[in-house]
């Protein structure tokens, strides 16, 4: 993977305007730099974007690679539950407080 450059203050999305210091984007702009990515490479299409990857069905799980690859962590706490998050993240965390565990206490 290419190194990624220091913030310059400048949104990296390419449109110009200022992203708060030490971010590379304006809020929100990660969002349209992905779709803006997606366009002239994947038909505009995650779905697209999925499938040149090789995954999906009669591909490998994207799911399970992710999680397999450490880069995401499954749930883990309930059996079977397809939630998986960024590993040690605030929003997997935030999952599994869901499961109120009557067991495990
Ligand atoms: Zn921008
Ligand atoms: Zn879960």
């Amino acid at each position: 993977m290419t190194e990624i450059p220091a913030p310059t203050g400048e949104c990296f999305c390419g449109c110009g305007s200022a992203a708060r210091p030490g971010n590379y984007f304006r809020q929100g702009h990660d969002k349209k730099a992905e779709g803006d990515l997606n366009a002239p490479f994947h038909g505009d299409r995650v779905v697209q974007r999925l499938v040149d990857r090789g995954y999906g069905p009669g591909g490998q799980n994207l799911h399970q690679a992710a999680i397999n690859s450490g880069l995401r962590e499954a749930c883990g706490v309930v059996e079977g539950c397809p939630a998986s998050g960024r590993p040690g993240s605030a929003e997997l965390r935030r999952h599994r407080a869901t499961h109120a565990c009557p067991t495990s206490s």
